[in-house]
């Protein structure tokens, strides 16, 4: 049976080995076992039979919009808009291959999933049963695809070419895309530029009132906490700077401790404020004793914590990321800029930059002016009593550097720079901002890229530095969240085209 299905299948099986390892023939009953981005891509396309469409349950299903693919964790596409027995229905669907992977894949338990409207698969599974999804917000429907497909599995594999989805496939683009790639490349770059300027004065707006109240170092120092727990554990670390103020902190730790003492009491502290340090591990494991020797001195002393070890988030969270890592690199900052002051050394740094035409070396070492490389217990470790990393690694990276410098210091540096009129501060921010944005893109960018757009390289090169991706994220903002992604209700097009007639 083996021969046969090698025999019909040659260039297909190829193709799809080649592009999916997941992919097997299934001997005994002879289906294919497919992997799940091809009904991803069929989904995307809309590649079945679409007037007659039903439910597992026999109500009649229409799909106004099939939703936005999904770079990141959670369902497979989001906010996708259905019809179900004439009733319109918002909200994302998932995809499977079989109606059971649902079940298998956990996602009756996972809230990410709890606004999925719809869940899809190829097949509903031979003699397994599937508990019909249930979740807590809004209805689902179960939709077996099978019967619906345009044309058979191995000819739709023959025709598409899975390995270019989403980048290259366009059927499933936002509809501001089309009058976006219309404009002119002036057009395009005055729209995300002042875009890009909108961003940072929203940024500074939420810096204006904390900087009267608690001055630009208290500021600097929650908003740079709050950087280091992107984008998870923004919220404790705001909790923590707000509990633990640098003044509290200072006043705690004796005056005559050297350096390496202060580095070690701060981490005590901060890690014993924020709960983490709760675990019985702590006092067993002897390289950890330490730190709960220092924190049992101040703990009666400080106020309590509101925090504990369940505000923190570790899922799809890079181990090197975890929040230990992350307060132990803040504590190095601390005590690395006790003496003047973050903030104030920052804008130091930023003064020492050229006014124009900027050397590349001399950006790309301000740059990284928030890294941390240490040499202690937490830069060859990523767990309490894990094991030991091979090599030290940095406990606050380059990338996150760029990211506190763009969404923290940039907008607090403008208010400082405007209050003051220092007109030279305020153009080298301007121009920091204007400088080759980083490496890599984020979730956010990679869809906005897409529905966008287009995934056009002619367009897509155009968001070559920190202001234009900035740009591009605050339409998002505005436009994408507002409308709850949901083109259909979206008055971005209407704009691009009344803007630029
Ligand atoms: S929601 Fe609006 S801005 Fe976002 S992709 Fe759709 S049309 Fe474009």
């Amino acid at each position: 049976m083996e021969d046969q299905i090698g025999e019909k299948l040659p260039d297909s099986y190829l193709k799809l080995t080649r592009v999916f390892n997941q992919f097997e023939v299934r001997e005994e009953d002879h289906t294919l076992r497919i992997p799940e981005k091809v009904i991803r891509c069929i989904w995307n396309d809309q590649l079945f039979c679409t007037p007659r469409l039903k439910t597992q349950d026999g109500r009649s299903l229409e799909i106004i919009y099939p939703g936005h693919w999904s770079f990141g964790k959670g369902p497979d596409f989001t906010n996708a808009t259905i019809k179900v027995d004439g009733k319109i229905y918002e909200g994302d669907v998932e995809l499977h291959v079989y109606a059971t992977d649902w079940d298998h894949h956990g996602h009756s338990t996972n809230p990410d999933f709890d606004n999925v409207i719809l869940h899809v698969y190829m097949w509903q599974g031979r003699g397994i049963k599937h508990s019909k999804i249930n979740l807590k917000k809004n209805p689902a429907f179960d939709f077996e695809i099978k019967d619906y497909l345009t044309q058979g599995l191995l000819d739709l594999n023959n025709q598409l070419d899975f390995e270019t989805y989403p980048v290259l496939n366009q059927c499933n683009v936002g509809l501001c895309h089309e009058p976006l790639s219309g404009l002119p490349e002036e057009q395009l770059l005055h729209l995300l530029n002042t875009a890009g300027e909108a961003r940072i004065l929203k940024k500074q707006e939420r810096f204006h009132d904390p900087i009267i109240v608690d001055g630009y170092e208290q500021t600097f120092y929650r908003g740079v906490a709050e950087a280091l727990g992107y984008p998870d554990n923004k919220k404790p670390f705001q909790v923590l700077a707000d509990h633990l103020p640098l003044s509290t902190l200072k006043d705690s730790v004796p005056e005559e401790f050297k350096d390496e003492e202060r580095v070690l009491h701060y981490q005590a502290i901060l890690l014993g404020a924020s709960g983490l340090m709760e675990s019985q591990s702590w006092k067993e494991i002897s390289a950890l004793r330490k730190w709960v020797k220092i924190w049992d001195g101040y703990k009666d002393s400080l106020p309590e914590s509101p925090l504990t070890k369940k505000h923190w988030s570790f899922r799809s969270i890079r181990p090197a990321n975890y929040p230990y890592r992350r307060i132990a690199g803040l504590a190095h900052l601390l005590v690395f800029h006790e003496k003047k002051g973050m903030f104030a050394d920052f804008v130091h740094q930023v003064s020492q930059l050229e006014t124009e035409n900027v050397p590349r070396k001399q950006i790309d070492s301000f740059f990284k002016f928030f890294c941390v490389d240490a040499k202690d217990y937490w830069s060859q470790h990523y767990t309490p009593g894990g094991k030991k990393l091979t090599a030290s690694q940095q406990l606050i990276g380059a990338e996150r550097s760029r990211e506190i410098i763009i969404n923290i210091g940039l907008p607090v540096g403008f208010i400082f720079a405007s209050a003051g009129k220092f007109l030279e501060l305020e153009k080298r921010l301007s121009l920091i901002f204007q400088t080759r944005r980083g490496s890599g893109d984020n979730k956010l960018i990679r869809f906005m890229k897409h529905y966008i757009f287009g995934d056009q390289k002619e367009r897509t090169r155009l968001l070559a530095s920190e202001k234009h991706m900035h740009g591009l994220m605050q339409i998002y903002q505005d436009f994408c969240t507002q409308s709850q992604n949901n083109c259909l209700r979206c008055p971005f097009p209407e704009v691009v085209t009344n803007y630029f007639p």
